[in-house]
């Protein structure tokens, strides 16, 4: 398969048909709803049907492109399932891993803003196409491919008070001016659009018309249009959001979540909406470990939103997926922005969103030298006059934001995407496990029997997933049930008795020797004594929602 590859929905689902197809034992292919515009939302849940269905094995979630332009995201998905599925049989851990765990994965949240982004003639939005706050376009300049040539650039205007001046280093960029600069050409920049209503002076750039962004629709800490643009007019009201957030409740044996974005080659944290020092403390030491993980496998840094991602120093965002997967399910969840240009170019340690605001224009001219050399000749177009309908004339040229900002030029997608796939894999071998210790029968009478039950988990993340969870009581304590055939009864312990939650490894991360309380607190024990027959033969079951269920027959003899 090729990987250089950006999918168009039609393709999404011809390819999971196939896989439906060629592969059944190990992938079910459903939707877990429509968008907006009815296109289906598809879930791949991968796992070995033949050892247990996928609600009693713990499980990864991994999504995609919820935001519109981010398509590098269903790409990478599509790698991690295309992977998992022909690595089955031949690879011991992944027939390991698909033999007692499941992959939850959606690779694209948002077909519909995906199918405008990647359309002959694109429109790109935040998330959906619905028209959101308001039905009517505002005043002002929209974003619109106004010469029909398929791409989105940016329109230049001279003008004596213009911000901008074509740069001194080279002719095709632009520059900023600085403040003593006067008595030159200088222009103003916009994007390339249409304005709404416009008098012949004053041009201010529209909110979009389509303006929800389906990140901030999550119930989490969800805020009205007049604190936060675009979270929607209620938590999960967007079909995709609703859909979404549906699946993750009836899914509860999810453990760890990833969501795909692009870009800055970063692997977000919770939270976005506070420091870590007012987080778990636990909670954010297994979030770091498993952060740095990611970071040694991928070589993204992993950061918290709050403290290195914010798009502006004194705000924050509300209603994200990774705080309401962990704040609310006490799911580890991270967001990873794939892919980012200026790393690519050569440029180090930049601070991702200060170095938007400022950076040496030295470095513009790297990025565009490294295009230059490695992308398409259309990913920086030349200037070009041009007769705009209201502005009269105007050049327009400059980045094709799509194919080298926002996503990789089509032959960087394989090698971005596939850096991600070991840690998913990681992830995988991290998730909680119930298993037997010790079942043993043991003969004390007439037609008496003792038996002795001893569960643990094998897992890194304990039966709770996080503090978190256990606070929120995301997921029950693990239970064992006996069932009984008739004639046979119980003299010492009860039919149903709770084991309690068990700890994984995750608990004993401090490199002091007697890390833990407990050594063996990722074990719980029960006795009981049957009245039974000889030959009788009893069913017991372990039943966790995050680490698997054990049903087992015993036979008294
Ligand atoms: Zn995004």
């Amino acid at each position: 398969m090729d990987f250089n590859h950006y999918f168009t929905n039609e393709e999404l689902s011809k390819l999971l048909k196939d896989w439906e197809a060629k592969y059944h034992d190990l992938i079910q292919v459903s939707t877990i709803g429509k968008s907006h515009e009815g296109q289906p939302i598809w879930l791949l849940t991968l796992t070995n049907q033949a050892t247990g269905p996928d609600l009693e094995k713990p499980a990864v979630w991994i999504d995609a492109n919820i935001h519109a332009t981010e398509i590098t995201g269903t790409t990478s998905a599509i790698y991690i399932a295309y992977h998992l599925l022909t690595g089955y049989g031949k690879d011991e851990q992944i027939t390991r891993q698909l033999d007692q765990s499941v992959y939850y994965i959606v690779p694209r949240v948002n077909p519909d803003g995906a199918a405008w982004a990647m359309g002959p003639n694109p429109r790109y939005v935040r998330s959906g196409v619905r028209p959101y706050p308001w039905e009517e376009k505002d005043e002002g300049l929209f974003t619109q491919d106004i010469n029909e040539d398929g791409k989105i650039l940016q329109m230049r205007i001279e003008d004596p008070n213009g911000d901008w001046k074509i740069s001194s280093l080279d002719p095709r960029l632009m520059e900023k001016r600085a403040p003593n600069e006067n008595g030159g050409t200088y222009y103003r920049l916009l994007p390339e659009g249409m304005l709404e209503d416009f008098d012949g002076y004053l041009i201010k750039v529209a909110r979009p018309l389509e303006g929800l962004d389906f990140n901030r629709n999550f119930p989490f800490e969800w805020r009205t249009e007049g604190e936060q643009h675009g979270a929607g007019p209620y938590p999960t009201s967007e079909p995709e959001i609703r859909a979404l957030v549906d699946s993750v409740i009836k899914h509860s044996n999810i453990n760890l979540a990833i969501t795909f974005h692009t870009f800055s080659r970063v692997i977000l944290r919770p939270y976005s909406t506070k420091a870590d020092d007012d987080m778990n403390t636990d909670d954010l030491w297994v979030f770091k470990k498993i952060g740095e993980l990611g970071s040694k496998i991928t070589g993204y840094r992993c950061v918290s939103t709050f403290h290195d991602f914010k798009y502006h120093p004194k705000e924050v965002t509300t209603g994200a997926f990774d705080d309401w997967m962990y704040d609310h399910q006490g799911v580890f969840t991270y967001t990873i922005e794939l892919w980012d240009l200026p790393t690519e170019a050569g440029i180090k340690d930049r601070k991702w969103i200060e170095w938007w605001r400022d950076h040496p224009h030295e470095e513009d001219l790297q990025i565009l030298k490294w295009v230059e050399e490695h992308a398409s000749p259309e990913a920086y177009m030349e200037w070009k006059p041009f007769t705009h309908p209201q502005l009269g004339q105007i050049e327009l040229g400059g980045w094709n934001n799509m194919f080298t900002w926002r996503n990789p030029p089509l032959s960087y997608v394989e090698s971005e995407v596939k850096r991600h796939y070991p840690f998913m894999l990681s992830l995988g071998e991290m998730l909680p496990h119930l298993s037997i210790n010790n079942l043993e029968v043991k003969k004390i009478g007439d037609d008496k029997f003792h038996l002795n039950l001893v569960v643990e988990n094998t897992g890194f993340l304990p039966t709770f997933t996080s503090q978190q969870g256990k606070t929120r009581q995301s997921s029950r304590p693990v239970r064992v049930e006996l069932v009984l055939p008739e004639g046979a009864s119980l003299t010492s312990g009860k039919h149903r008795e709770e084991l309690g939650h068990m700890e994984g490894r995750s608990n004993k991360l401090d490199l002091g020797a007697n890390s833990a309380d407990s050594p063996t607190d990722n074990r719980a024990r029960k006795e009981w004594v049957i009245q039974a027959g000889v030959g009788t033969k009893i069913l017991l079951k372990i039943l966790s929602e995050r680490a698997g269920s054990i049903t087992r027959e015993v036979e008294l003899i």
